[in-house]
């Protein structure tokens, strides 16, 4: 089967939507906020950020553009060039756009973190990422940063940041951004090229050590372009995007995306609640949701009834990504939510959705979907040095994308003038293993070095993952090698169970023959263990580096590594 493309779609239409003000430049500050007000839109809600309390603070394009401006300021007075990075350590608040705006119109490199990382992990990436100034809260700061200070001598401001404004606490060595924007005139953006670096963020280290890849403000072109493809987004849209700000989902789809289409971009502060965010989508009016599979799996728990009694008119379509969202997750969600429920995938890499089940295109439930215009992908086989692009139908291989689309990342940070490894023949290779059916979906097989060699045969932990999660009592499974004398690795499963099931021997049982009945005895795992949880990055990616530590009763880390609560639901569906 040929490498799947769509030649009729052209970038330089977005190019030239998104571009300016003058010939050449592209700015994603100016093009999320600037643009709108030149346009006569200024009035209109931009943002929309709800308070613990769920009160709101709804900020226009005028204001955001105003506000950017003065943050732009503020950057360049203290010295912040083009290509500087500026750290972003904030939670899902609504001066999280008019920073970032105002870093991107300072020809800044925005770099956020997520507030759920301890002090460690900020401190590397503050040291990675080479950052020079810090916006976070003064709540933020004494809990994660203030004890590392001394050591991070390039960190050379730290700006502290109040909800309206307004910061409670001033420490040693740090200014207060709000009232600093509030006595500065806004500057007018510097003049970028679509080329030039715009954001910076650290993949989720779900099998390895994080690597901090960058991405040019061209990027903005494929947020446009599949924000439209994808949640068919228009100015008349309240666009929902659940992501931490430390995870690319929030800079591409929390931000930019809602903005360069002019729709109004809504944040919650508050994590996962799944009344609440019934609530939410039905009070807010919500259009269009992106949220993740480990979300709705959580709201799967709390029953369709629930969900029912919520429905939310406004609502065309949700979508999640992140992680492989299985078919009973999709049909759940659209007989819960009364909408299409999609799924999309992408990588920090690849800086956009590049395979979506987008409307229009035919929809398969369990496929992460197909090719977005515009990207060229392939399926390849690598024999020893060589990679060839898959022939046929339905054979497992690496994903691997043409080298050249817009949100393409411009590489890992540290990797000098050495391309990573990753780019190859003129593609990128994705590290994802993946089949293509007859029809051009894309089925997700796993990781590369999440396979399991077990023999002659390669099991992709996802597919054992899915057939167990069609048992009742599976709310959530991790599947992964555990090294064997005979065979090499054999499968091992770690399950949490739904409310109501014992986790007892009898279970056990019952699930490994549930799965050698469906897989075989050679794919079927070999043990299931039974955990309350299952170890998640921030990013709520099952961490099988963890798991494997289990497997083998090795010391794992997971105790610092997993943020994810325990859900106190119930499965009572029909
Ligand atoms: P990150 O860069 O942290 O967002 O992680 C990207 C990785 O998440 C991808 O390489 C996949 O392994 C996984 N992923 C993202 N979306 C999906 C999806 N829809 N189905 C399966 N895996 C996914």
């Amino acid at each position: 089967m040929a490498p799947a493309s769509s030649s009729e779609f052209n970038w330089g239409d977005a190019l030239a939507e998104l571009g300016g003000p003058s010939p050449g430049m592209l700015n994603i500050g100016v093009a999320c906020a600037d643009r709108h007000v030149a346009a006569g839109a200024g009035d209109r809600v931009a943002v929309r950020c709800l308070g613990r309390g769920r009160e709101r603070r709804d900020i226009t394009f005028r204001q955001l553009s105003d506000l950017s401006g003065r943050a732009a300021a503020v950057l360049a007075e203290l010295g912040v060039r083009p290509g500087d990075t500026v750290a972003v350590l904030l939670g899902r608040v609504s001066g999280l756009f008019a920073t970032a705006l105002g870093i991107w119109k300072a020809g800044g490199i925005y770099c956020p973190l997520f507030a759920a990382f301890g002090p460690g992990p900020i401190r590397s990436r503050l040291e990675l990422g080479r950052a020079r100034v810090l916006i976070t809260s003064d709540e933020l700061y004494a809990r994660k940063v203030a004890g590392a200070r001394s050591s991070l001598p390039q960190l050379e401001h730290v700006l502290l940041l109040g909800e309206d404004g307004a910061c409670a606490k001033v420490h040693p060595g740090c200014s207060d951004f709000g009232a600093l924007m509030a006595a500065a005139q806004p500057a007018p953006s510097v003049s970028t090229r679509p080329d030039d670096p715009a954001f910076l963020h650290f993949t989720s280290g779900t099998t390895g050590t994080p690597k901090g890849a960058v991405h040019s403000h061209r990027a903005a072109l494929a947020h446009l372009a599949t924000a439209r493809k994808v949640f068919g987004l228009t100015e008349a849209d309240v666009f929902w995007c659940t992501a931490e700000p430390g995870w690319v989902t929030s800079t591409a789809y929390g931000v930019i995306a809602p903005l360069v289409c002019g729709a109004t971009a809504l944040i919650d502060e508050v994590d996962l609640e799944p009344r609440r965010w019934y609530g939410i989508l039905h009070d807010e009016n919500v259009t269009a949701w992106y949220t993740t599979p480990t979300a709705i799996r959580t709201m799967m728990r709390f029953g369709a009834a629930l969900a029912r009694s919520y429905r939310a008119n406004s609502l065309r379509v949700a979508a999640s990504v992140g992680e492989p969202l299985n078919c009973e997750a999709v049909l759940w969600g659209e007989k819960a939510l009364g909408v299409p429920f999609l799924d999309t995938w992408w990588q920090t890499e690849t800086g956009a959705i590049v395979i979506a089940n987008a409307p229009g295109d035919g929809r398969r439930p369990g496929s992460m979907g197909r090719l977005l215009p515009g990207v060229e992908a392939a399926v390849m086989r690598c024999d020893g040095s060589e990679a060839k692009p898959v022939e046929s139908a339905d054979v497992v291989g690496e994903l691997a994308i043409r080298a050249g689309w817009p949100s393409m990342f411009a590489g890992y940070l540290g990797d000098g003038k050495d391309p990573s490894p990753c780019f190859r023949y003129g593609w990128y290779f994705t590290g994802d293993l993946v089949r293509r059916d007859d029809d051009g979906f894309f089925w997700f097989v796993g990781r590369v070095d999440d396979m399991i060699k077990c023999g002659a045969l390669q099991i992709g932990p996802f597919e054992v993952e899915a057939v167990l999660m069609d048992h009742p009592a599976v709310a959530e499974v991790g599947v992964v090698g555990k090294p064997d004398l005979l065979l090499r690795e054999v499968p091992v499963a770690f399950a949490a169970l739904n409310p109501g099931f014992d986790a007892g021997d009898a279970l056990k049982t019952e699930l490994l023959s549930f799965a050698r009945q469906e897989l075989g005895s050679t794919m079927a795992p070999r043990e299931i263990l039974f955990v309350a949880e299952l170890p998640k990055t921030t990013t709520g990616k099952i961490m099988r580096r963890v798991l494997k530590a289990k497997a083998v009763g090795e010391p794992d880390g997971s105790d610092a590594l997993s943020v994810q609560r325990p859900c106190p639901g119930r499965y009572d569906d029909e």
